[in-house]
């Protein structure tokens, strides 16, 4: 073939990178050992497992197969190298980072071939995306490790970390997991997926090169059932990394429940990519190839829904079934070859078992004329057409090439399609008016959302899902605090709370009004206040026993029963309503239906947390009054916590449109906007210790940052929280932002815990009922925060307010925004 030749046909002609040094380099070491403390030991069981070559299908390496011996061994090495590690000053960790990064630049091209040997995908995305994140994640955490101590005061490193990875992206995964963790100060046990360990363990040559202290990276090869979950469960481990799949996320969640194991989970995906009529078509198309066929739709946010308005549907999948047409296939070591192998023989077959299924349930399918290799696993590049939105292919993650496209004609109904999903990993919106795509990127539930772009990553912007997707984010300043503990825990943390009902719940043990017994006691509740507390007691009146506050009304109990309230000598004060579980269904219903709160300006929610201050303040000593009745404690010590409660209200005022998110830089044109979102409806179990002060230090951050809540008020000392539905009727709070319901606190809990329309939920009681709130919150995988059983000091301002708060009370959305025509 001459030139002529080649400018007649423009085909491509091989362009083949040389694996002979990656191979050179396996077969030099392998079997591969387990990396332990700095060394290559052999498995404790013997075994090892081969990895193959998924574009051929042949075995690459043998790698060892771990169990929960290692995993020990691995664990107490950990440990012992977390004593000096997290010690290090923030320079010489950020020196250690600093070198890595450079090691992987000097071993890229060797990196990038073992990964697509390893893994089936395209040199090209592993030359020029993959290998260069990586040396950026670490880069940036140099920088994260040396100002930790300026950007992070108060805080301290967890301790061991486990890290746990999928194959999709195995080097940058590890890099996103192993750079925050070292700049925070903690050591690490990372498992490789099965799959894809090779380019983890050649990182372990790297961290021997630049001489990182041993113990404080340790990977282990091998199978989940033998090192992943042993891993979760080892009492050694201060927190779980995981990234991979909603289920087994969700067995980690409840694994690690009770345990007080830190826990991120990056999941799954069925992110929406959206085209409105507007958008300049061609770059759409190139965006599907990026957001679909990228890494063979092996992404956990992929573009895998295409939304296109109806009257540029017809151009728009003509043009990409040209496109795909034109992808090309193949050697996923040729630098021409746009789709590489899938992964696994076993992923194979669920693509294909997902596919047929799509085809069974009636969407149109369309793959292009060409054949895909015979030889290894690979699977062509598919569109459907003719999706209904509850068809299978439209809500299980197919996690392969797939595209499965549907009409919208409204940008209200392409936000209600988007958002029809049990995910919220990202989203993509292509449209030439910017107007329009930065109405819809806040309306659209998901971590990231990119505006005429798709899957941009980059270390300074967080990563991570709202919803099934997970929590935890990985990146950014934000995920730095999943590596981090406040300080202050190591000894706050000490005390058991009070115990949960000592004198919560009727005596008789039904729970149940006893009036009776009410009208038998000769003690007349102004008695009950011991005069030298400075107040001239005065007690509501029985029939003033106050009810729920749901939707900004004061309902009965749907139960018709009432609880009984006891001071600490035992006599009863007060009653209040009994909730039940369609009192929270109710709550919770109200707290959805007041989400245009979040809608509103943050100068409002601040005015409205100042009148309830205000509002507090006129009644201070009653509330005071009502706080030495409850808990025997001095009037002194009741109008302090009255006190600090108002100035508590007033921070939360102040931060209210002041928590504002950041605009980051990443190496593009362009910006990302780190918005800060309100999680939305948030379920709190208060403590009872400080019966106001420790309501309020729940209700006003969350409401503050635009949530809405359902609270039990404190089960022992209920009445401070009820006496403020006043303070909410008068200081102008919507109906629905904050709903009370009183009563037994762990049935309660468990039903907020259980609920699916409840996305996050707070729990401060006893350690078993920490447990079972993270047992319970597996199911749609709500945000959970729980004390287990250990108080804190409410009246301190660094144990009982500010960011923490803030952060738990909000979620932040990256929004891309490139520029330039
Ligand atoms: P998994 O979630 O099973 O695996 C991810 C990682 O977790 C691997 O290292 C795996 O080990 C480990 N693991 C598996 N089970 C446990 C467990 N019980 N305890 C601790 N660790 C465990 O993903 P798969 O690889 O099986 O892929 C299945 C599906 O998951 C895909 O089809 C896709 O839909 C989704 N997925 C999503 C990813 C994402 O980024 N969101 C990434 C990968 C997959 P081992 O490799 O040894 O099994």
């Amino acid at each position: 073939m001459n030139v002529m030749d080649i400018f007649k046909t423009m085909e491509y002609g091989p362009a083949p990178e040389a694996a002979a040094p990656a191979l050179e380099w396996i077969k030099e070491q392998q079997p591969f050992g387990l990396f332990i403390n700095n060394q290559w030991v052999k498995p404790a069981s013997g075994q090892y497992l081969d990895s193959i070559n998924p574009s051929t299908g042949k075995p690459l390496a043998q790698i060892a197969a771990a169990n929960s011996a290692d995993v020990d061994i691995a664990v107490a090495a950990a440990r012992t190298a977390f004593e000096s590690w997290g010690q290090t000053p923030g320079h010489v960790r950020a020196r250690y980072l600093y070198a890595i990064a450079r090691h992987i630049q000097k071993h890229s091209r060797l990196l990038a071939v073992l990964e697509t040997l390893d893994n089936g995908k395209s040199i090209r995305e592993t030359r020029d995306l993959d290998i260069p994140l990586v040396a950026r994640h670490f880069y940036y955490h140099a920088g994260w490790a040396q100002l930790m101590a300026s950007e992070l005061p108060g805080y301290e490193p967890v301790g061991v970390v486990g890290q746990i990875i999928p194959w999709n992206f195995p080097l940058l995964m590890m890099a996103w997991k192993i750079a925050p963790a070292l700049a925070m100060g903690n050591t690490v046990v990372l498992k490789p997926a099965r799959y894809t360990s090779l380019t983890a363990l050649k990182f372990a040559e790297i961290v021997q090169e630049v001489a990182l202290p041993a113990g404080v990276v340790n990977i282990l090869t091998g199978e989940a059932s033998q090192v992943g979950e042993a891993l979760v469960r080892h009492p050694g481990v201060n927190k779980i990394a995981f990234t991979g799949s909603t289920d087994v996320g969700r067995s980690i969640r409840r694994a690690t429940a009770g345990s007080g194991k830190k826990l991120s989970l990056e999941l799954g995906g069925k992110s929406p990519f959206i085209v409105f009529d507007d958008a300049d078509l061609d770059s759409v198309v190139e965006g599907v190839v990026d957001a679909i066929w990228f890494n063979q739709g092996q992404v956990c946010c992929a573009g895998s829904r295409l939304l296109v308005q109806e009257d540029i549907a017809g151009r728009l999948i003509n043009k990409l079934r040209a496109r795909m047409e034109k992808l090309r296939i193949g050697d996923p070591l040729d630098k021409a070859v746009d789709m590489g192998a899938i992964v696994s023989p076993g992923q194979l077959q669920e693509i294909q078992r997902l596919v047929s299924q799509g085809v069974e349930e009636g969407a149109e399918i369309w793959q292009p004329s060409w054949a895909c290799p015979t030889e290894g696993y690979f699977f062509p590049p598919t569109l459907f057409t003719n999706v209904s939105p509850a068809a299978t292919i439209a809500q299980v993650e197919i996690f392969g090439p797939v595209l499965v496209s549907m009409t919208f004609r409204t940008p209200a109904e392409a936000v209600a399609l988007a958002n029809n999903t049990r995910y919220g990993l990202a989203a993509s919106v292509w449209s030439e008016n910017i107007n329009l795509a930065l109405d819809v990127a806040p309306k659209l539930k998901a971590g990231t959302v990119w505006i005429n772009c798709t899957n941009m990553f980059d270390a300074s912007s967080g990563f991570g899902g709202y919803r099934e997707s997970g929590f935890g984010r990985e990146g950014g300043k934000e995920g730095l605090y999943e590596y981090v503990r406040p300080a202050w825990e190591k000894v706050g943390l000490t005390a058991p709370a009070p115990a949960s009902s000592s004198n919560g719940s009727s005596p008789s043990g039904d729970g149940h009004a006893n009036a009776a017994q009410f009208n038998a006691t000769d003690t007349t509740p102004d008695d009950i206040i011991d005069s030298s507390n400075g107040f001239t007691p005065t007690l509501p009146a029985i029939d003033r026993t106050p009810k729920m506050f749901i939707k900004g009304k004061q309902v009965r109990p749907d139960s018709g029963y009432s609880q009984d309230v006891y001071d600490p000598e035992h006599r009863l004060i007060g009653q209040v309503g009994e909730g039940n579980r369609k009192d929270i269904r109710n709550a919770v219903e109200a707290a959805h239906a007041a989400s245009g709160w979040a809608a509103g300006t943050t100068h409002n929610r601040a005015q409205i947390l100042y009148y309830m201050a205000e509002n507090l303040a006129v009644r201070e000593e009653e509330f005071a009054r009502r706080i030495v009745q409850q808990t025997g404690r001095s009037s002194a010590d009741a109008a302090n916590e009255v006190e600090t409660t108002i100035s508590r209200l007033f921070s939360y005022a102040a931060w209210a449109d002041k928590y504002e998110g950041v605009v980051h830089r990443p190496p593009l044109r362009g910006v990302v906007l780190a918005m800060h979102e309100p999680i939305g409806v948030i379920g709190m179990a208060c403590p009872d210790e400080y019966p106001l002060l420790g309501f309020i230090s729940l209700v006003a951050p969350a409401i503050a940052m635009g949530n809405t809540v359902v609270v039990i008020p404190s089960q022992q000392s209920p009445l401070s929280a009820t006496d403020c539905y006043q303070v909410f009727e008068t200081s102008d709070l919507p109906a629905g932002v904050v709903n009370i319901v009183t009563g037994e606190r762990d049935t309660l809990s468990q039903v907020l815990a259980d609920h699916d329309d409840v996305d996050a939920m707070w729990y401060f009681g006893p350690a078993e009922g920490s447990k079972r709130v993270e047992l319970a919150s597996a199911g749609n995988m709500k945000r959970t925060r729980v004390n287990y059983g250990h108080s804190r000091n409410w009246l301190d301002n660094v144990q009982g307010e500010g960011e923490e708060f803030l952060r738990e009370s909000t979620q932040v959305k990256n929004i891309w925004v490139p520029y330039g025509e």
